[in-house]
């Protein structure tokens, strides 16, 4: 067996317009590196990011007590965590980290855990950052490309990409609050018109079929969203900009990201990427605020380097 072992997992956007809490697609926009090594006492973070470093409080360092737990691995356990992705932008940072965690584990003690069990034990350590389980984004940092979860009981089915697909990450320089997820759901809708929801769920198939069939344009003309994204907007400063500027740049799709703030913008190599982050620029730019822009397509997943 290895003293230790290292794992990169992407980040991802959750939701994708109508697939909210069900749809997760991994970028290779950043990626964070987690090394796990047999040595210390207990459980032990070390990172150079502004994360919490208590076990439990961690993302990754949950998932490994977790699975310590559950596998009655009593070694003692040093983590040592690279962070690339941005923590709190809705591009799934501390996802990214408890998947990588999650796969790591299953490498060093050698445990031959199936996708859906690893998905099961990273979406553990979303409890540490949003209060909750929950699974979009660890399944796609676990398994990599287009992910579609559903819990009861947990199935994760994982769909590749169309090659061609390219997507417009604009994360605004805003200050965001500790509880980010909790505000996001706070105020979303408790109940919504039956017919709000066929178009939503016309719309989440159809993204689901694009992905099969590899239509960039049929996957992106379906990221509408008409329940989730309408109660959250306010909540980004200049969104209805930076949507409508993006599109008119030849965007073929554009929702939040996750729960916010960043914006994602669903194009093809066809249409030109650049110009479509400079039209999201100048939507910020409209509501005073500042942004990073980033081309990037889907990853894969997490993997040992
Ligand atoms: P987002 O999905 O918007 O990136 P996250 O779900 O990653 O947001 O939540 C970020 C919060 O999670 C931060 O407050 C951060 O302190 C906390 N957190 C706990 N563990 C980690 C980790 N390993 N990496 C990143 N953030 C973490």
């Amino acid at each position: 067996m290895a003293e230790s072992v290292t794992v990169r997992a992407p980040c991802s956007t959750a939701n994708l317009g109508p697939g909210f809490d069900v749809f997760g697609l991994a970028l290779d926009a950043y990626y964070d590196e987690i090394r796990l090594r047999k040595e210390g006492k207990g459980i032990t973070i070390q990172s150079s990011s502004p994360i919490p470093l208590q076990p439990e409080k961690n993302s990754a360092g949950l998932v490994v007590r977790e699975m310590s737990k559950k596998f009655k691995i009593k070694s003692a356990i040093t983590m040592k965590i690279k962070k690339g992705v941005p923590a709190g932008f809705g591009i799934g940072s501390s996802a990214a980290s408890a998947a990588a965690a999650a796969v790591a584990f299953n490498s060093l003690f050698e445990l031959n855990l199936d996708s859906n069990t690893l998905v099961q034990f990273a979406g553990i350590g979303e409890m540490a950052s949003a209060g909750s389980i929950h699974y979009d984004n660890v399944a796609a940092s676990v398994l990599g490309g287009f992910v579609i979860v559903r819990t009861n009981p947990l199935d994760v089915i994982s769909i590749d990409p169309p090659k061609d697909l390219v997507l417009c990450v604009a994360i605004p320089k805003i200050t965001v609050p500790q509880n980010k997820t909790k505000v996001s759901r706070s105020v979303l809708p408790q109940q919504i018109k039956l017919s709000d929801h066929v178009e939503n769920l016309a719309n989440a198939a159809v993204i689901t079929a694009g992905f099969m069939k590899k239509d960039v344009n049929l996957i992106g003309r379906s990221i509408r969203d008409i329940i989730v994204e309408p109660a959250r907007q306010h909540l980004i400063p200049g969104f209805n900009k930076v949507k409508t500027n993006a599109l008119a740049a030849g965007a073929s799709g554009v929702t939040i990201s996750g729960a916010g703030p960043s914006i994602i913008a669903f194009t093809s190599k066809s249409a030109d990427p650049r110009k479509i982050c400079k039209a999201m620029e100048r939507g910020f730019a409209f509501a005073k605020t500042k942004c990073t822009t980033i081309v990037c397509k889907p990853s894969k997943g997490a993997s040992v380097i």
